[in-house]
């Protein structure tokens, strides 16, 4: 199967100015750019961009939890220990494996159509989140959570790893909760077991600011103790979610190191958790990524609207127009999640790369006036959702012009209309 984009604007994070001129798609990858001889596109389907249509990188939401869109709404407007203990994990608690089923399916809807390409889901019922995913065409990492010392979870996590191995579109992360919630023995216990499979981690740290006296009062450890004895740093890879409260010259350790600090602006905002050091912590050269958390926190899954908020609110905290700047912030939404979730070739456009990519409307009021060393700035600071005319992942449309050819979008809104209605009864009835 392949793809013609004709005279087709590019952009990706690490391109000073946008290119122009044709983008061949072909098994998957994209197999080239700029000047595509007519014989390498015999047979593609071709689309025809007249100079007025982007191709981006797919977004990587590089921390959420898919499902979740079941949950939007319930319990808002607290912080977030008592969000998660009274009004999350109880109801969290009455979920079947149909209901993540149709609520991972009804947040990938959601995903393509604003040009994410590829999510890092931590829940439970994995397998059927990666079988949903795969159904979609969808890229993920799976991480099934691992809260207590639960042995079992983390066996399910291994399952996890053996039953996705062949997938291209998955890659697998074990998921201690956090230290919070997972006690320090098998904290390290999981660890080690990622270190001698080659596995990567995906854990929340430091979303609230009581989780450093925490970790100070329980274990006697500052941040970067805990990072440095818990065996995150030796793991093949780590996705630390948020890490608010995690201080830039702590945040000067993770660079050099396989550590991703996922940053998720809304989310942490809605809960009061506070405000990253964003702009810091790209000065120190720690690897840092973008995600949404999950649509009961956030409550969107729109990386477009992450990425403008990261770079305002970055900007506003450090009082410096220069930080956090638009090019930087899309890389964290492109291939800084890639790169953190283990896939290779991932999140940039150059030949040989995967062929996951966004296809943008430039063709719209808020457009005029853009140029090639500009466009970075108009998707970031302009730029919507409501721009995306098609998603594709390593070369298969998963979303186009308003359609899901993989999926039946109305019904999978109807059954999860469902599943939100008799999880609300079983919740109720639980008390
Ligand atoms: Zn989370």
């Amino acid at each position: 199967m392949k793809t013609l984009f004709k005279d087709v604007v590019y952009l990706d994070g690490f391109m000073d100015r946008a290119e122009r001129g044709d983008l061949l798609v072909s098994g998957g990858v994209i197999e080239k750019a700029k000047d595509v001889p007519a014989e390498a596109a015999e047979g593609a389907e071709i689309i025809n961009c007249k100079g007025n249509k982007a191709l981006l990188p797919g977004f990587v939401n590089s921390h959420t939890h898919a499902a979740m869109t079941l949950l939007r709404g319930l319990g808002e407007e607290r912080p977030l220990k008592e969000w998660l203990e009274k009004r999350i994990w109880p109801v969290e608690a009455c979920l079947t494996s149909e209901d993540i089923a149709v609520g991972t399916a009804s947040a990938i809807l959601e995903m393509a159509k604003t040009g994410t390409t590829c999510f890092a889901d931590m829940y439970f019922e994995m397998q059927d989140v990666g079988r949903v995913a795969l159904e979609a065409g969808m890229r993920c990492g799976l991480s099934r959570g691992i809260i207590g010392e639960n042995e079992a979870s983390l066996v399910d996590g291994l399952t996890l790893q053996e039953h996705f191995a062949k997938e291209d579109l998955v890659t697998v992360q074990l998921a201690p909760h956090a230290p919070y919630t997972v006690p320090f023995d098998f904290f390290k216990r999981v660890a080690k077991e990622a270190s001698l499979r080659g596995i990567r981690l995906h854990t929340h740290f430091l979303e609230a600011p009581w989780e450093r006296k925490q970790l100070k009062d329980e274990l006697g450890l500052d941040p970067v103790s805990f990072l440095e004895r818990s065996g995150i740093l030796e793991a093949p890879g780590a996705i630390l979610a948020h890490c608010v409260w995690l201080e830039p010259k702590e945040a000067a350790r993770l660079a050099n190191t396989a550590v991703t600090i996922a940053h998720n602006p809304a989310s942490n905002l809605k809960l009061g958790s506070g405000i990253a050091p964003l702009g810091r912590f790209l000065e120190t050269g720690a690897s840092v990524s973008l995600g949404t958390d999950g649509a009961a926190s956030n409550n969107r899954l729109d990386m477009w609207s992450e990425m403008r908020l990261a770079a305002l609110l970055g900007k506003g905290a450090e009082q410096d127009p220069l930080c956090c700047r638009a090019a930087e912030v899309l890389r964290m939404a492109t291939f800084e999640g890639a790169k953190a979730l283990g896939f290779e070739k991932c999140g940039r456009i150059k030949e040989g790369w995967e062929a996951d990519l966004v296809l943008v409307d430039l063709d719209q009021p808020q457009y005029i006036g853009w140029e090639p060393a500009t466009l970075c700035h108009f998707v970031v600071y302009a730029g919507s959702a409501a721009d995306v005319l098609g998603t594709m992942v390593s070369g298969k449309w998963v979303y186009k012009d308003g359609m899901y050819p993989s999926m039946d979008g109305p019904e999978v809104i109807r059954k999860a209309r469902e599943a939100r209605k008799g999880l609300r009864l079983r919740a109720r009835s639980r008390g």
